[in-house]
């Protein structure tokens, strides 16, 4: 596997070679079995398989968060290997923002602004679309894959791609769990260990919402997940049943619609985000 820490020298790389077609996964490393599905989607996709590991500060709006993130390069490096990873991108700062280089964008985000992750935490999405736009310019992927566990960011990435008019396809993978359901997450591992073992109430209470969603109204499945998720452990943020293509929200059930349950819900002090389909359509 190559490792480059530099733009110049990465692009001089990708470009050796135009006619290749080249699947990106961008993460922020503490690689899991998530992160290393995608990696298979892009070499199934492409023939060149890049990745990048860059904890990018400006989508942190917590700075003990951004500091705790895990930082596990030689681990990781290990994990691309076995998982037949072509590239690795690992910059610093100054690559990825260099002082000459406006790299500030302007997306209209519409209402994915202001709901869910976009209310609980301002800025994020501004500085993840931003990073990922930097990101996809060094690279020119064709494909860039992201996964389903972070719905919101890969709907906002979908509407950058089209409104910046990027030459790249976007690609949602499923979203890997451990044996008991929890989504696999790098903060996972921050968990403590009686926190971690309760924690599969998430996905728990998004199977209980996927069971009930023919039975009862909408409002009333918001309502009792929240109490489900509540207790001296969890506090949740939200739970919010939305148009799955569209991400808004969705107060009455409509036939032959997508629907998803979106949660971010505090463990402690550690704040995980869930999500699955209630409803597909036929
Ligand atoms: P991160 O390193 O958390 O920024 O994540 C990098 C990419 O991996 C994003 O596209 C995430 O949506 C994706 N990802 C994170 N967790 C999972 C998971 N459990 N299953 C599949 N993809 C994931």
């Amino acid at each position: 596997m190559k490792i480059f820490k530099t733009v110049p020298l990465i692009q001089q790389y990708l470009k050796s070679d135009k006619s290749l077609n080249i699947g990106y996964v961008p993460t922020m490393g503490g690689l899991h079995e998530g992160h290393l599905s995608l990696l298979k989607i892009a070499k199934r996709l492409s023939d060149i398989c890049v990745s990048s590991i860059y904890v990018n500060p400006s989508q942190f709006n917590e700075k003990e968060d951004f500091e705790k993130y895990p930082r596990v390069f030689e681990k990781d490096v290990e994990k691309l290997i076995k998982t037949g990873n072509d590239v690795l991108f690992y910059p610093t700062d100054e690559e990825v923002y260099p002082e000459n280089l406006d790299t500030s964008i302007d997306i209209d985000m519409g209402i994915l602004g202001d709901i869910m992750e976009g209310k609980y935490r301002p800025g994020h999405f501004e500085g993840m679309l931003e990073v990922v736009h930097r990101l996809i310019n060094i690279i020119h992927p064709d494909y860039l894959i992201m996964g389903q566990k972070d719905i919101q960011q890969a709907k906002l990435v979908d509407k950058m791609i089209a409104q910046l008019n990027l030459d790249v396809k976007l690609v949602v993978g499923p979203t890997t769990r451990e044996i008991d359901g929890l989504a696999m997450s790098s903060r996972n591992r921050r968990l403590k260990p009686e926190t971690r073992d309760k924690a599969t109430i998430i996905y728990q209470t998004l199977c209980w919402a996927a069971d009930a969603i023919h039975e009862q109204n909408i409002k009333s499945i918001e309502t009792k997940a929240m109490e489900m998720l509540t207790n001296e452990d969890f506090q949740p943020e939200y739970f919010q049943i939305v148009d799955a293509e569209t991400l808004h929200p969705v107060d009455q059930l409509i036939e032959n619609m997508n629907l998803m349950a979106c949660t971010a819900v505090w463990a402690g002090e550690i704040r995980l985000i869930d999500n699955m389909f209630l409803q597909k359509k036929l």
